[in-house]
């Protein structure tokens, strides 16, 4: 089994339509360059319940999409569950 992602056009164009109705289509707020890309995946931010305890492995996350500045290598993340429900329980 193949650990490569890649998201479908089609996909990737439902969550770049969801960033542009949330009004995220500003510049970078590095270089001031507008070109970006989209990340061919979900990341999971690990979400800890204390900072004094262990470090908590699989637990509860959030799973972002990233959006990077091609000129710079900014990378954002947003949190898909908010920028776009439907398309979390769809997956890819
Ligand atoms: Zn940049």
């Amino acid at each position: 089994m193949s650990t490569e992602t890649k998201w479908s056009p089609e996909f990737k164009g439902r969550i770049l339509a969801a960033l542009t109705r949330a009004g995220a289509v500003t510049a970078c707020p590095r270089c001031a360059k507008r070109d970006f890309g989209l990340a061919d995946g979900f990341a999971n931010w690990g979400i800890q319940p204390s900072i004094t305890l262990p470090m908590v492995f699989g637990g509860a996350s959030i799973p972002v999409v990233l959006v990077f500045c091609t000129n710079c290598g900014f990378v954002a993340p947003h949190a898909l569950g908010i920028l776009s429900p439907d398309d979390l329980r769809a997956g890819t």
